[in-house]
């Protein structure tokens, strides 16, 4: 997802824009910029590259003025170019707009724009479309009054009201997804935005408001957030603000305490997000757990699910949906819940789900899951399948995000702000919580109140568990070193840590972008011992479980082929892989089903250092975007 920080006060808007896309720029980063308002005139900076090169362009050309608009774009339509960074103008130059998402049917309304006369478009986006549809529309409305038979009208006082009609006519004919915020140069102090899609949050301050994709971009100068609606509309002004939607309906709205502070997404001493993130993953698995399980009942407590007992008892089949590594949190709830409430359990890419007839009971539960609560792939899957009556969940770490709030219910993580675009404490905190959901359901049916405990013992002591895996930070480090030539790696597990063999893969294609892919053990040798040699090497997820000696099998025919091997293990499986492994990595012994909580930490490390190593930009990844807002 870009981003995108709106400002109109009494400050300078410059700093508080530029500072605003700088929390931001972890998603979304080739290209940035600004346009603000000076008395009547209207001035952009913008530019391919990081913020930092849009900050040198705004430190050689400060503009002045105190309101305006900013964005930093991850491009869909037209590469990433200076002409393509946005804002984006109307065809006379006064009209400046930034967009998040995707304008599907930009082409149609382009087409009848220059057939209606207007050739004046500099670039390749969908977003410039829009900012000449609403000033056509605009220009349209000051320069004639239909009621009174062509008299001009551009004298009459209400631009504002007239802007926030051309963006609203403008809207309903778009077909897409758009989070966005316009200035007008002959409309001072005011700024417009609407969403449809993607995200956007007011910030409400003292004679002084705030846009912003993100709340994260503008919660060093207030904590007071309107999170706004699909079809919400706002005119924001310095002293106040006006919702509706693009009905031209008056719109509700509730005022909300942001949950963090600014000081939450600081990076502190560490050299990267990710980093930190990997190491908050004690507090954050135990923040998921906090107050969720009772040792009374031998059973989890999950209020925010909002079903009656009878209601959880008669859940005849789950379909589990969500995208990259919150798919592979799925994976292992499917495992989970399967094991431990015998629950027929069905995995679905949100974006295949959406869009296919999957069977369904009466009685299915569908859980979406997303850090972000804003992917647009399982938002619409969840809204697919609210629309046939199904019951929806919602596992979220974004508490006013949209999946949140169009659930029937739903556990939130709680895992405090996620910079780092490799996503790591979030997926260990949704995998605990499947496992509390897996625990729910199995205690509404045969579990007893001992095998209960167990769990809950077993959930309890991961915290302390995990701090012991990650002291092995410098030998994930040393490991790193030693393969830092090498062309790729290859991850095994099964059961359980199949899905970590995923996890772990994707970690290492996302921040080294080395080729690594992950599968089944025992699927080596249907295909896969083809790629085996000497500078691949082959990492197996291994911890000394029911499947242990199987994997050991699937390590000699590695081995065999000369293959080098990595293996995370536990308990006794030190001393038996020894003659066989390369190298080892020991974690505590705990019961399978909550091992890839503490399997996934060494690889997440690994990924780290290898990234470090071969020098990446871990936390902004080529190409990657933290929480994927488009189709
Ligand atoms: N579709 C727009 C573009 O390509 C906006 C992309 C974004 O969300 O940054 O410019």
């Amino acid at each position: 997802m870009c981003g995108i920080v709106g400002y109109v006060g009494r400050s300078e808007a410059a700093p508080i824009l530029l500072d605003g896309l700088r929390r931001l720029e972890y998603r979304g980063y080739d290209s940035a910029g600004v346009a603000i308002v000076d008395g009547d005139k209207v001035e952009t900076r913008k530019c391919a590259g990081r913020i930092a090169e849009l900050g040198k362009l705004m430190a050689e050309r400060p503009p002045t003025g105190t309101f305006g608009i900013s964005h930093t774009r991850w491009a869909t339509h037209g590469k990433p170019t200076d002409q393509n960074a946005h804002p984006h103008f109307d065809a006379t130059g006064r009209l400046a707009l930034v967009h998040n998402g995707v304008i599907e049917n930009y082409q149609a309304l382009k087409d009848q724009l220059i057939r209606d006369g207007d050739r004046n478009f500099s670039s390749d986006t969908d977003t410039e479309v829009l900012a000449h549809l609403i000033g056509k529309l605009y220009d349209a409305s000051m320069a004639v009054d239909p009621g009174s038979n062509g008299k001009t009208k551009a004298s009459l006082p209400n631009k504002k009201g007239r802007l926030v009609e051309a963006v609203r006519t403008a809207l309903r004919q778009v077909i897409g997804t758009y989070g966005i915020a316009l200035v007008h140069q002959d409309i001072p102090d005011f700024i417009v935005g609407a969403r449809r899609g993607s995200p956007l949050v007011l910030g409400v301050g003292k004679d002084e408001n705030f846009l912003a994709s993100d709340v994260s971009a503008i919660v060093a100068y207030t904590r007071d957030a309107v999170y706004l609606n699909d079809f919400d509309v706002v005119a924001v002004e310095r002293d106040k603000f006006e919702i509706s939607s693009v009905a031209g309906e008056a719109g509700n709205y509730q005022l909300s305490k942001v949950e963090f502070t600014d000081a939450d997404i600081k990076k502190g001493d560490y050299p990267y997000y990710m980093l930190k993130e990997i190491f908050e993953q004690p507090g954050s698995v135990r923040d998921a757990m906090r107050g969720r399980l009772s040792h009374e009942e031998c059973t989890a407590k999950l209020g925010g699910l909002n079903m009656s007992p009878a209601q959880l008892r008669d859940v005849g089949r789950v379909v589990l949906t969500g995208c990259g590594t919150a798919l592979h949190a799925a994976m292992i709830g499917e495992y989970l819940i399967e094991q431990l409430a015998q629950i027929p359990t069905e995995v679905e890419y949100a974006s295949e789900f959406r869009h296919r007839n999957t069977p369904m009971t009466r009685d299915t539960l569908v859980l979406a899951i997303s850090q972000s609560g804003e992917t647009a792939d399982t938002l619409g899957a969840l809204r697919e399948s609210r629309r046939k009556g199904y019951r929806t969940l919602g596992i979220c770490n974004n508490v006013a995000s949209t999946i949140a709030r169009e659930s029937d219910g739903g556990v939130y993580m709680h895992a405090g702000p996620e910079i780092g675009v490799a996503a790591t404490k979030s997926f260990t905190s949704q995998v605990a919580i499947l496992t509390a959901i897996g625990l729910l359901l199995g205690r509404m049916r045969h579990l007893s109140t001992s095998e209960g405990t167990r769990i809950i013992d077993a959930l309890e002591a991961l915290p302390d568990q995990i701090e012991q895996v990650l002291k092995l930070s410098d030998q994930m480090k040393a490991i790193a070193r030693k393969y830092a030539s090498v062309n790729g790696m290859l991850f095994f597990g099964r059961q359980f840590n199949f899905p970590i063999a995923l996890e772990a893969a994707l970690k290492m294609k996302e921040i080294t972008y080395l080729f690594a892919e992950g599968h089944p053990s025992a699927e080596l040798k249907h295909g896969i011992i083809a790629l085996v040699r000497p500078d691949l090497p082959s990492v197996f997820i291994t911890p000394d479980d029911a499947v242990f000696s199987k994997n050991l099998n699937n390590i000699e025919q590695v081995r065999a082929r000369k293959g080098p091997v990595i293996a995370i293990t536990s308990g006794t499986g030190a001393d038996r892989l020894a003659k066989i492994a390369d190298d080892i990595v020991t974690i505590p012994a705990v019961p399978d089903y909550v091992s890839p909580i503490l399997t996934v930490i060494p690889l997440q490390l690994l990924a780290y250092h290898l990234a470090v190593e071969l020098g990446r930009d871990v936390d902004k990844p080529r190409n990657l975007a933290k929480s994927v807002t488009v189709e």
